[in-house]
C-alpha cells in the first residue's frame, strides 16, 4: 500500500516531464496560444476555431484570440481527433532516462518502462552497484572457502582410506596369529596331555627293561 502511494506520487510527479524533439519546428496550429507549448488535452473555441490546452483556457473567462467571453462549457469542444493524433505522435525526450519517444506513449513509459526499468536514482544506482560489488566480492569468497574445504575433505579422505586400510591389515595379522597361536597351543597341549605321558612310559618301561 505503502508502496503503491509513493510510486503514484511518483508518477503524477514526474507527468509532463519531458522535453520536445525540434520544439522549433512544431507546426503553429499545434502550439497553444496562451502557454506558447504545443496543445495538451487541447480544447477547440468553437466560436473561432483556435484552440488552448485545457488547463491553460480553463483559467480565462475569455478567449484569448476571439475576446468573447467564455460562458459555458459547450464553447468549447474537444479538438479534432486529427490535431490530437499529430499531437501525440509529437517526438519528445524524457527527462529521466533520456529515452526518446512519441508523446502518446509518455504516460505508459512512466508507468510502466521508466519508473520500473530507470527510475532508480543515481543514489539507490550506486547503493545497488555497492551491494553487487560486495555480494560478489562474497559469493567468491564462499567459493574459495568450499573449495579449501572440499580439498580438506579430499585429503581427510585420504588419510582415513590409508588408517582403514592399515587397520584391516593389522587386523588380518591379529587374525593370522590368533589362528597360528591357537594351532601351536593344540598341538602342543596334545603332545603334552596325549603323547607326553606315553613317552615317559616308554622311558620308563626302558629304564625298567634296562635296570633289569
Ligand atoms: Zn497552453
Ligand atoms: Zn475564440
Ligand atoms: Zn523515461
Amino acid at each position: 500500500m505503502m508502496y503503491r502511494t509513493t510510486l503514484n506520487n511518483r508518477i503524477n510527479a514526474l507527468a509532463n516531464n519531458y522535453i520536445y524533439i525540434n520544439q522549433d519546428e512544431i507546426s503553429h496550429s499545434l502550439i497553444c496560444p496562451i502557454c506558447l507549448d504545443p496543445l495538451i488535452d487541447p480544447q477547440t473555441h468553437v466560436l473561432c476555431n483556435n484552440s488552448f490546452c485545457n488547463r491553460c483556457i480553463r483559467k480565462l473567462r475569455y478567449c484569448p484570440c476571439c475576446r468573447a467571453t467564455i460562458m459555458e462549457l459547450n464553447d468549447l469542444i474537444v479538438t479534432s481527433d486529427i490535431i490530437r493524433n499529430t499531437l501525440d505522435e509529437l517526438q519528445i525526450q524524457c527527462n529521466i532516462c533520456k529515452h526518446i519517444l512519441c508523446r502518446g506513449d509518455f504516460d505508459n513509459h512512466i508507468r510502466n518502462d521508466c519508473l520500473q526499468l530507470s527510475l532508480i536514482t543515481s543514489e539507490e544506482e550506486n547503493n545497488s552497484n555497492t551491494n553487487e560489488k560486495y555480494l560478489e566480492k562474497h559469493l567468491s569468497n564462499l567459493y574459495c572457502r568450499i573449495r579449501k574445504l572440499e580439498d580438506g575433505l579430499y585429503e581427510s579422505k585420504k588419510v582415513i582410506l590409508t588408517f582403514l586400510f592399515v587397520l584391516s591389515i593389522i587386523g588380518i595379522i591379529i587374525l593370522l596369529n590368533t589362528i597360528l597361536l591357537y594351532i601351536i597351543h593344540l598341538t602342543i597341549s596334545g603332545l603334552f596331555t596325549i603323547k607326553l605321558p606315553l613317552f615317559i612310559q616308554a622311558i620308563q618301561k626302558f629304564l625298567f627293561d634296562f635296570l633289569q
